[in-house]
Protein backbone atom coordinates (compact mmCIF):
# COMPACT_ATOMS: atom_id res chain seq x y z
CA UNK A 1 0.00 0.00 0.00
CA UNK A 2 1.34 3.49 -0.75
CA UNK A 3 2.31 5.41 2.21
CA UNK A 4 0.57 8.42 3.19
CA UNK A 5 2.71 11.53 4.70
CA UNK A 6 0.34 13.21 7.44
CA UNK A 7 2.39 15.69 9.61
CA UNK A 8 3.46 14.68 13.01
CA UNK A 9 1.48 16.34 16.19
CA UNK A 10 3.22 17.41 19.15
CA UNK A 11 1.37 18.96 22.02
CA UNK A 12 3.96 21.08 24.01
CA UNK A 13 3.44 21.84 27.03
CA UNK A 14 5.87 23.94 29.46
CA UNK A 15 6.09 24.58 32.88
CA UNK A 16 4.11 27.89 33.72
CA UNK A 17 7.14 30.17 33.81
CA UNK A 18 9.00 32.70 32.01
CA UNK A 19 11.98 30.92 31.87
CA UNK A 20 10.17 27.69 30.48
CA UNK A 21 7.30 29.20 27.97
CA UNK A 22 9.58 31.12 26.06
CA UNK A 23 12.35 27.85 25.01
CA UNK A 24 9.07 25.91 24.61
CA UNK A 25 7.18 28.49 22.39
CA UNK A 26 10.71 28.95 20.35
CA UNK A 27 10.55 25.48 19.99
CA UNK A 28 7.12 25.48 18.79
CA UNK A 29 7.68 27.57 16.13
CA UNK A 30 10.64 25.10 14.97
CA UNK A 31 8.44 22.33 15.00
CA UNK A 32 5.93 23.99 13.03
CA UNK A 33 8.75 25.21 11.02
CA UNK A 34 9.26 21.96 9.76
CA UNK A 35 6.04 20.76 9.18
CA UNK A 36 4.39 19.71 12.92
CA UNK A 37 1.05 20.30 14.02
CA UNK A 38 1.34 21.63 16.82
CA UNK A 39 -0.56 22.15 20.03
CA UNK A 40 0.62 24.34 22.89
CA UNK A 41 -1.04 23.70 26.41
CA UNK A 42 -0.81 26.70 29.12
CA UNK A 43 -2.48 26.83 32.43
CA UNK A 44 -5.01 29.15 32.25
CA UNK A 45 -3.30 32.24 34.28
CA UNK A 46 -0.22 31.94 31.73
CA UNK A 47 -2.76 32.38 28.57
CA UNK A 48 -4.06 35.21 30.41
CA UNK A 49 -0.90 37.07 30.91
CA UNK A 50 0.91 35.99 27.46
CA UNK A 51 -2.64 37.02 25.51
CA UNK A 52 -4.26 39.66 27.25
CA UNK A 53 -7.50 38.37 25.78
CA UNK A 54 -9.26 35.04 25.57
CA UNK A 55 -9.43 35.93 21.52
CA UNK A 56 -5.45 37.00 21.26
CA UNK A 57 -4.76 33.40 21.03
CA UNK A 58 -7.39 32.58 18.15
CA UNK A 59 -6.03 35.61 16.53
CA UNK A 60 -2.02 34.81 17.00
CA UNK A 61 -2.69 30.80 16.07
CA UNK A 62 -4.25 32.55 12.38
CA UNK A 63 -1.68 34.97 12.04
CA UNK A 64 0.59 32.10 12.33
CA UNK A 65 -0.99 29.77 9.86
CA UNK A 66 -1.01 32.50 7.08
CA UNK A 67 3.12 31.85 7.60
CA UNK A 68 2.35 28.52 7.15
CA UNK A 69 2.62 27.59 10.92
CA UNK A 70 -0.40 25.67 12.48
CA UNK A 71 0.30 26.36 16.24
CA UNK A 72 -3.00 25.86 18.27
CA UNK A 73 -3.27 26.91 21.69
CA UNK A 74 -5.55 25.32 24.81
CA UNK A 75 -5.55 26.13 28.50
CA UNK A 76 -5.97 24.07 31.57
CA UNK A 77 -7.35 25.70 34.61
CA UNK A 78 -3.89 25.61 37.55
CA UNK A 79 -6.52 24.98 40.46
CA UNK A 80 -5.17 27.83 42.28
CA UNK A 81 -7.22 31.03 43.35
CA UNK A 82 -6.53 34.08 41.31
CA UNK A 83 -5.13 35.94 43.48
CA UNK A 84 -2.22 33.29 44.58
CA UNK A 85 1.31 34.34 44.10
CA UNK A 86 2.45 32.01 41.13
CA UNK A 87 6.20 30.91 40.91
CA UNK A 88 6.49 33.89 44.21
CA UNK A 89 4.73 30.93 45.91
CA UNK A 90 6.75 28.25 44.33
CA UNK A 91 5.83 25.04 46.24
CA UNK A 92 2.33 25.31 46.10
CA UNK A 93 2.76 26.45 42.45
CA UNK A 94 4.41 23.48 41.71
CA UNK A 95 2.33 21.21 43.44
CA UNK A 96 -0.60 22.12 41.23
CA UNK A 97 0.87 21.79 38.23
CA UNK A 98 1.73 17.98 39.62
CA UNK A 99 -2.19 17.80 39.13
CA UNK A 100 -2.66 18.96 36.09
CA UNK A 101 -2.68 15.53 33.93
CA UNK A 102 -6.05 14.30 33.93
CA UNK A 103 -7.20 18.35 32.95
CA UNK A 104 -4.93 17.77 29.98
CA UNK A 105 -6.05 14.47 29.26
CA UNK A 106 -9.74 15.81 28.79
CA UNK A 107 -9.05 18.69 26.81
CA UNK A 108 -6.80 16.90 23.99
CA UNK A 109 -9.38 14.20 23.74
CA UNK A 110 -12.20 16.34 23.56
CA UNK A 111 -10.76 18.53 21.14
CA UNK A 112 -9.48 15.88 18.93
CA UNK A 113 -11.15 16.18 16.16
CA UNK A 114 -9.76 19.56 15.62
CA UNK A 115 -6.10 18.07 14.53
CA UNK A 116 -4.24 15.64 13.42
CA UNK A 117 -4.01 12.19 15.46
CA UNK A 118 -1.25 13.02 18.71
CA UNK A 119 2.42 11.70 17.74
CA UNK A 120 4.11 12.98 20.94
CA UNK A 121 4.12 14.85 24.26
CA UNK A 122 6.89 17.27 24.34
CA UNK A 123 7.21 18.09 27.86
CA UNK A 124 8.97 21.11 29.96
CA UNK A 125 11.43 18.95 32.15
CA UNK A 126 9.37 20.17 35.45
CA UNK A 127 5.97 19.20 34.18
CA UNK A 128 5.97 15.72 36.14
CA UNK A 129 1.84 15.91 35.51
CA UNK A 130 2.56 14.56 31.62
CA UNK A 131 3.51 10.75 32.72
CA UNK A 132 -0.08 10.83 33.21
CA UNK A 133 -1.30 12.54 29.89
CA UNK A 134 1.36 10.36 27.81
CA UNK A 135 0.74 7.29 29.09
CA UNK A 136 -2.96 7.47 29.05
CA UNK A 137 -2.77 8.40 25.21
CA UNK A 138 -0.28 6.17 24.53
CA UNK A 139 2.41 8.46 22.69
CA UNK A 140 6.10 8.90 23.61
CA UNK A 141 7.26 11.25 26.08
CA UNK A 142 9.49 13.40 24.53
CA UNK A 143 11.66 15.33 27.88
CA UNK A 144 12.79 18.62 27.06
CA UNK A 145 15.68 20.27 29.29
CA UNK A 146 15.61 23.82 29.57
CA UNK A 147 18.92 23.11 31.42
CA UNK A 148 22.51 22.75 29.92
CA UNK A 149 23.53 19.05 29.79
CA UNK A 150 25.75 18.85 32.66
CA UNK A 151 22.72 20.97 35.32
CA UNK A 152 20.09 18.27 33.72
CA UNK A 153 22.33 15.24 34.03
CA UNK A 154 22.91 16.31 37.86
CA UNK A 155 19.17 16.90 38.50
CA UNK A 156 17.95 13.37 36.79
CA UNK A 157 20.54 11.94 39.13
CA UNK A 158 19.32 13.51 42.37
CA UNK A 159 17.98 9.95 44.31
CA UNK A 160 21.80 8.64 43.60
CA UNK A 161 23.55 11.57 44.54
CA UNK A 162 21.59 11.63 47.65
CA UNK A 163 22.03 7.70 48.22
CA UNK A 164 25.85 8.92 47.93
CA UNK A 165 25.48 11.59 50.61
CA UNK A 166 26.22 15.07 48.60
CA UNK A 167 22.24 15.72 48.87
CA UNK A 168 20.86 17.41 51.45
CA UNK A 169 23.94 19.64 50.53
CA UNK A 170 26.75 20.53 53.14
CA UNK A 171 27.62 23.79 51.97
CA UNK A 172 30.33 24.60 54.19
CA UNK A 173 32.52 21.45 53.05
CA UNK A 174 31.31 21.54 49.57
CA UNK A 175 34.61 23.14 48.29
CA UNK A 176 36.79 20.22 49.35
CA UNK A 177 38.30 18.08 47.03
CA UNK A 178 37.22 14.79 48.29
CA UNK A 179 33.72 16.03 47.96
CA UNK A 180 34.13 16.88 44.51
CA UNK A 181 31.38 14.91 42.65
CA UNK A 182 33.12 12.51 39.51
CA UNK A 183 30.18 9.98 39.69
CA UNK A 184 27.72 11.36 37.24
CA UNK A 185 27.46 10.04 33.94
CA UNK A 186 28.03 12.09 30.44
CA UNK A 187 31.68 12.50 30.53
CA UNK A 188 30.85 16.09 32.39
CA UNK A 189 33.33 18.01 34.46
CA UNK A 190 33.36 17.53 38.33
CA UNK A 191 30.80 18.64 39.84
CA UNK A 192 31.07 20.94 43.49
CA UNK A 193 28.09 20.60 45.65
CA UNK A 194 26.91 24.20 45.28
CA UNK A 195 26.51 23.64 41.84
CA UNK A 196 23.42 21.42 42.71
CA UNK A 197 19.82 22.74 42.88
CA UNK A 198 19.60 25.11 45.92
CA UNK A 199 16.21 23.60 47.16
CA UNK A 200 18.56 21.09 47.97
CA UNK A 201 20.75 22.99 50.31
CA UNK A 202 17.87 22.40 53.38
CA UNK A 203 18.85 19.96 55.76
CA UNK A 204 15.13 18.74 56.32
CA UNK A 205 14.52 15.80 53.66
CA UNK A 206 10.81 16.81 54.50
CA UNK A 207 10.99 20.37 53.08
CA UNK A 208 7.80 21.25 50.48
CA UNK A 209 10.28 22.12 48.06
CA UNK A 210 12.99 19.18 48.53
CA UNK A 211 10.59 16.90 48.04
CA UNK A 212 8.60 18.27 45.12
CA UNK A 213 12.23 18.64 42.88
CA UNK A 214 13.14 15.23 44.07
CA UNK A 215 9.84 13.67 42.61
CA UNK A 216 10.25 16.05 39.78
CA UNK A 217 13.28 14.69 39.15
CA UNK A 218 12.36 10.90 39.34
CA UNK A 219 9.65 11.89 36.54
CA UNK A 220 12.67 13.29 34.25
CA UNK A 221 13.88 9.91 33.95
CA UNK A 222 10.77 8.72 32.66
CA UNK A 223 11.09 9.60 28.89
CA UNK A 224 11.29 8.12 25.56
CA UNK A 225 13.13 10.71 23.66
CA UNK A 226 15.16 13.91 25.41
CA UNK A 227 16.02 17.14 24.00
CA UNK A 228 18.28 19.72 25.41
CA UNK A 229 18.55 23.63 24.99
CA UNK A 230 21.92 23.41 24.15
CA UNK A 231 24.30 22.62 21.37
CA UNK A 232 26.89 20.29 21.34
CA UNK A 233 29.85 22.24 20.76
CA UNK A 234 29.18 24.19 24.28
CA UNK A 235 29.62 20.57 26.55
CA UNK A 236 31.27 18.22 24.65
CA UNK A 237 29.43 15.80 21.61
CA UNK A 238 28.88 13.08 25.28
CA UNK A 239 27.18 15.53 27.73
CA UNK A 240 23.89 14.61 26.47
CA UNK A 241 24.26 11.25 26.08
CA UNK A 242 24.24 11.37 29.96
CA UNK A 243 20.49 12.18 29.75
CA UNK A 244 19.99 8.83 27.45
CA UNK A 245 18.66 5.70 29.14
CA UNK A 246 18.49 4.07 25.73
CA UNK A 247 16.67 6.58 24.30
CA UNK A 248 17.64 9.41 21.62
CA UNK A 249 19.09 12.25 23.98
CA UNK A 250 19.86 15.27 21.15
CA UNK A 251 20.97 19.25 22.48
CA UNK A 252 18.78 20.55 19.48
CA UNK A 253 19.44 24.28 21.10
CA UNK A 254 19.70 27.26 21.41
CA UNK A 255 16.19 27.17 20.34
CA UNK A 256 15.45 31.22 20.29
CA UNK A 257 18.53 31.41 17.65
CA UNK A 258 16.63 30.28 14.25
CA UNK A 259 13.53 32.35 15.22
CA UNK A 260 15.42 35.38 16.23
CA UNK A 261 17.74 35.43 13.06
CA UNK A 262 14.30 34.29 11.07
CA UNK A 263 12.42 37.27 13.03
CA UNK A 264 15.03 40.28 12.07
CA UNK A 265 13.52 39.11 8.50
CA UNK A 266 10.13 38.52 8.51
CA UNK A 267 7.87 38.73 11.37
CA UNK A 268 6.20 35.82 12.24
CA UNK A 269 6.61 36.61 16.60
CA UNK A 270 4.78 35.21 19.27
CA UNK A 271 4.88 37.59 21.91
CA UNK A 272 5.42 35.86 25.20
CA UNK A 273 6.43 38.09 27.83
CA UNK A 274 4.97 38.37 31.37
CA UNK A 275 5.43 42.13 31.15
CA UNK A 276 5.14 44.69 28.45
CA UNK A 277 8.52 45.33 26.76
CA UNK A 278 10.18 48.52 26.94
CA UNK A 279 11.65 49.01 23.30
CA UNK A 280 12.66 52.51 23.63
CA UNK A 281 15.65 51.24 25.32
CA UNK A 282 16.65 50.16 22.38
CA UNK A 283 17.03 53.21 20.64
CA UNK A 284 18.84 54.37 23.72
CA UNK A 285 21.09 51.85 23.28
CA UNK A 286 21.69 53.08 19.45
CA UNK A 287 23.78 56.22 21.51
CA UNK A 288 25.82 54.41 23.05
CA UNK A 289 29.58 53.32 21.82
CA UNK A 290 30.26 49.32 20.68
CA UNK A 291 30.52 46.82 24.12
CA UNK A 292 29.98 50.06 26.33
CA UNK A 293 26.79 48.67 28.20
CA UNK A 294 26.47 46.75 31.10
CA UNK A 295 22.78 45.03 31.04
CA UNK A 296 21.70 44.01 34.51
CA UNK A 297 18.36 41.73 34.59
CA UNK A 298 17.44 39.17 37.16
CA UNK A 299 15.23 37.18 35.18
CA UNK A 300 11.38 36.77 35.80
CA UNK A 301 11.02 35.32 39.15
CA UNK A 302 14.75 36.21 41.36
CA UNK A 303 13.96 39.02 44.53
CA UNK A 304 16.39 40.96 46.15
CA UNK A 305 16.35 42.68 49.22
CA UNK A 306 15.65 46.45 49.08
CA UNK A 307 19.07 47.17 50.93
CA UNK A 308 21.14 44.92 48.00
CA UNK A 309 19.10 46.75 45.34
CA UNK A 310 20.28 50.63 46.64
CA UNK A 311 23.91 49.06 47.21
CA UNK A 312 24.06 47.47 43.49
CA UNK A 313 22.65 50.98 42.23
CA UNK A 314 25.06 52.91 43.97
CA UNK A 315 27.54 50.68 42.80
CA UNK A 316 26.51 50.80 39.04
CA UNK A 317 26.90 54.69 39.86
CA UNK A 318 30.05 54.24 41.21
CA UNK A 319 31.74 52.33 38.25
CA UNK A 320 30.80 54.79 36.20
CA UNK A 321 29.71 52.58 32.97
CA UNK A 322 26.55 52.81 30.92
CA UNK A 323 23.75 50.18 32.23
CA UNK A 324 20.57 49.18 31.02
CA UNK A 325 18.91 47.84 34.43
CA UNK A 326 15.96 45.78 34.32
CA UNK A 327 13.97 46.21 37.72
CA UNK A 328 10.31 44.45 37.38
CA UNK A 329 8.06 46.04 39.82
CA UNK A 330 8.33 42.92 41.85
CA UNK A 331 12.16 42.91 42.26
CA UNK A 332 12.33 44.52 46.10
CA UNK A 333 10.84 41.06 48.01
CA UNK A 334 7.59 41.55 45.66
CA UNK A 335 7.58 45.53 45.81
CA UNK A 336 8.93 48.25 43.40
CA UNK A 337 12.44 49.19 44.38
CA UNK A 338 13.16 52.54 45.84
CA UNK A 339 16.30 53.67 44.63
CA UNK A 340 18.84 56.04 46.35
CA UNK A 341 18.13 59.66 46.88
CA UNK A 342 18.81 61.62 43.79
CA UNK A 343 20.22 58.43 41.96
CA UNK A 344 18.74 58.84 38.65
CA UNK A 345 18.73 62.45 38.33
CA UNK A 346 23.29 61.84 39.07
CA UNK A 347 22.89 59.14 36.42
CA UNK A 348 21.05 61.05 33.55
CA UNK A 349 21.45 59.45 30.21
CA UNK A 350 24.43 57.27 31.26
CA UNK A 351 21.48 54.65 32.76
CA UNK A 352 18.68 53.04 31.52
CA UNK A 353 16.08 51.84 33.71
CA UNK A 354 12.97 49.59 32.70
CA UNK A 355 10.55 47.18 34.04
CA UNK A 356 10.92 44.90 31.36
CA UNK A 357 13.66 44.42 28.59
CA UNK A 358 13.35 43.15 25.08
CA UNK A 359 16.01 40.60 26.24
CA UNK A 360 17.22 38.86 22.72
CA UNK A 361 17.63 42.66 21.11
CA UNK A 362 19.26 43.68 23.61
CA UNK A 363 21.91 41.30 24.19
CA UNK A 364 21.90 41.29 20.59
CA UNK A 365 22.69 45.25 20.33
CA UNK A 366 26.24 45.76 19.41
CA UNK A 367 26.58 48.75 22.26
CA UNK A 368 26.36 45.55 24.87
CA UNK A 369 29.48 44.50 26.26
CA UNK A 370 28.39 42.44 29.49
CA UNK A 371 25.66 41.35 31.05
CA UNK A 372 25.28 40.98 35.02
CA UNK A 373 23.15 38.19 35.24
CA UNK A 374 21.48 35.57 37.83
CA UNK A 375 22.77 33.00 35.78
CA UNK A 376 19.11 31.44 34.59
CA UNK A 377 19.70 29.16 31.72
CA UNK A 378 17.61 31.58 29.30
CA UNK A 379 19.79 34.46 29.95
CA UNK A 380 23.13 32.37 30.33
CA UNK A 381 22.16 30.67 26.84
CA UNK A 382 21.04 33.95 25.63
CA UNK A 383 24.36 35.87 26.55
CA UNK A 384 26.82 33.22 25.62
CA UNK A 385 24.59 33.03 21.70
CA UNK A 386 25.06 36.81 21.46
CA UNK A 387 28.45 36.84 22.48
CA UNK A 388 28.44 38.87 25.81
CA UNK A 389 30.32 37.64 28.82
CA UNK A 390 28.86 37.79 32.39
CA UNK A 391 28.98 38.47 35.47
CA UNK A 392 27.57 35.98 37.29
CA UNK A 393 25.00 36.57 40.49
CA UNK A 394 22.74 33.02 41.06
CA UNK A 395 20.08 33.54 43.44
CA UNK A 396 18.54 29.83 43.58
CA UNK A 397 17.77 26.73 41.42
CA UNK A 398 20.36 25.82 39.43
CA UNK A 399 21.84 28.82 38.75
CA UNK A 400 24.87 28.33 40.77
CA UNK A 401 25.52 25.50 38.49
CA UNK A 402 25.72 27.71 35.53
CA UNK A 403 27.46 30.87 36.78
CA UNK A 404 30.76 29.09 37.95
CA UNK A 405 30.86 26.71 34.13
CA UNK A 406 30.73 30.34 32.88
CA UNK A 407 33.88 31.24 35.19
CA UNK A 408 35.76 28.25 35.28
CA UNK A 409 34.35 25.93 32.27
CA UNK A 410 33.49 28.13 29.59
CA UNK A 411 35.68 31.12 30.56
CA UNK A 412 33.05 33.70 29.45
CA UNK A 413 32.37 35.01 33.36
CA UNK A 414 33.14 36.42 36.51
CA UNK A 415 31.13 36.50 39.78
CA UNK A 416 31.36 38.23 43.00
CA UNK A 417 34.10 36.71 45.68
CA UNK A 418 31.97 37.45 48.73
CA UNK A 419 28.96 35.85 47.16
CA UNK A 420 30.90 32.65 46.45
CA UNK A 421 31.77 32.58 50.59
CA UNK A 422 28.61 33.42 52.13
CA UNK A 423 25.90 33.60 48.97
CA UNK A 424 23.38 35.39 51.59
CA UNK A 425 26.58 38.38 52.16
CA UNK A 426 25.44 41.79 51.27
CA UNK A 427 27.70 43.05 48.19
CA UNK A 428 28.97 45.89 49.14
CA UNK A 429 28.79 48.67 45.79
CA UNK A 430 32.73 49.07 46.25
CA UNK A 431 32.45 45.30 44.97
CA UNK A 432 30.29 46.46 42.39
CA UNK A 433 32.53 48.74 41.48
CA UNK A 434 35.64 46.81 41.16
CA UNK A 435 33.83 43.82 39.26
CA UNK A 436 32.11 46.11 36.87
CA UNK A 437 34.61 47.87 36.12
CA UNK A 438 37.11 44.75 35.61
CA UNK A 439 34.19 43.41 33.12
CA UNK A 440 33.74 47.12 31.16
CA UNK A 441 37.10 48.34 30.78
CA UNK A 442 39.65 45.68 32.02
CA UNK A 443 41.68 43.74 30.08
CA UNK A 444 40.19 40.32 31.94
CA UNK A 445 36.87 41.73 30.61
CA UNK A 446 38.13 41.96 27.57
CA UNK A 447 39.42 38.28 27.09
CA UNK A 448 36.42 37.26 28.40
CA UNK A 449 34.61 38.84 25.37
CA UNK A 450 36.66 37.12 23.02
CA UNK A 451 36.06 33.59 24.51
CA UNK A 452 32.23 34.70 24.37
CA UNK A 453 32.70 35.80 20.55
CA UNK A 454 34.10 32.31 19.94
CA UNK A 455 30.97 30.58 21.38
CA UNK A 456 28.56 32.99 19.51
CA UNK A 457 30.02 31.80 16.29
CA UNK A 458 29.62 27.96 17.69
CA UNK A 459 25.99 28.23 18.41
CA UNK A 460 25.42 30.30 15.32
CA UNK A 461 26.48 27.39 13.06
CA UNK A 462 25.03 24.73 15.40
CA UNK A 463 21.28 25.90 14.28
CA UNK A 464 22.43 26.44 10.70
CA UNK A 465 21.38 24.34 8.03
CA UNK A 466 24.08 21.35 8.21
CA UNK A 467 25.35 22.59 12.45
CA UNK A 468 24.69 19.91 15.42
CA UNK A 469 21.93 21.17 16.35
CA UNK A 470 20.01 21.18 13.08
CA UNK A 471 21.02 17.76 12.55
CA UNK A 472 20.07 16.68 15.84
CA UNK A 473 16.39 18.47 14.67
CA UNK A 474 16.30 16.62 11.34
CA UNK A 475 16.66 13.45 13.26
CA UNK A 476 13.92 14.24 15.88
CA UNK A 477 12.09 15.23 12.81
CA UNK A 478 11.90 12.25 10.77
CA UNK A 479 11.92 9.43 13.90
CA UNK A 480 8.45 11.65 15.03
CA UNK A 481 7.41 11.51 10.98
CA UNK A 482 7.99 7.51 10.67
CA UNK A 483 6.23 7.17 13.97
CA UNK A 484 3.17 9.60 12.87
CA UNK A 485 3.22 7.32 9.53
CA UNK A 486 3.85 4.37 10.67
CA UNK A 487 -0.06 3.55 11.80
CA UNK A 488 -1.65 4.19 8.12
CA UNK A 489 1.25 3.09 5.91
N1 LIG B 1 13.59 38.24 29.80
C1 LIG B 1 13.10 39.23 29.00
N2 LIG B 1 13.18 40.52 29.45
C2 LIG B 1 13.72 40.85 30.65
C3 LIG B 1 14.23 39.82 31.47
C4 LIG B 1 14.16 38.51 31.00
O1 LIG B 1 12.60 39.00 27.89
O2 LIG B 1 13.72 42.03 30.99
C5 LIG B 1 13.50 36.84 29.31
C6 LIG B 1 14.85 36.28 28.98
O3 LIG B 1 15.17 36.59 27.63
C7 LIG B 1 14.68 34.80 29.24
C8 LIG B 1 13.60 34.74 30.32
O4 LIG B 1 12.98 36.01 30.35
O5 LIG B 1 14.23 34.15 28.07
C9 LIG B 1 14.16 34.46 31.69
O6 LIG B 1 14.54 33.12 31.76
P1 LIG B 1 15.77 32.67 32.66
O7 LIG B 1 15.90 31.19 32.53
O8 LIG B 1 16.97 33.45 32.35
O9 LIG B 1 15.37 33.07 34.13
P2 LIG B 1 14.06 32.86 35.04
O10 LIG B 1 13.18 34.01 34.76
O11 LIG B 1 13.45 31.54 34.68
O12 LIG B 1 14.62 32.89 36.42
Amino acid sequence: MASITRPPHAVVVPFPGQGHVNPLMHFAKILAARGFFVTFINTDRMEQRIFKTPNDSAAVSHQLLQQGLQIRFLAVYDGLPPDHGGVQAIDEYFLATQKLGPAMVRILRSTANEAPQITCIVTDCFMACTHHVATSLAVPRVVFWTYCASAAIALANSRTLMDKGYIPINVKEARRPENLITCLPGKIPPLIPTDLQTFFRVQDTADPMFQVIMYESEIQNEADYVLINVFEELEGPEAAEGLSKGYPALPIGPVFLPDFLQSTKSSVSVATSLWEEDLDCIKWLQTKALSSVLYVSFGSIAVMSMKQLQELALGLEASEQPFLWVLRPDIAEGKAAVLPEGFTERIGERGRIVQWAPQLKVLSHPSVGGFLTHNGWNSTLESISFGVPMIGWPLWAEQFHNCRFCKEVWKIGMDFESRVENENALVSREEVEMVVRAMMEGPQGNELRKNAARLKEAATKAVMAGGSSYRNLDKFTRDMTARANSVIE
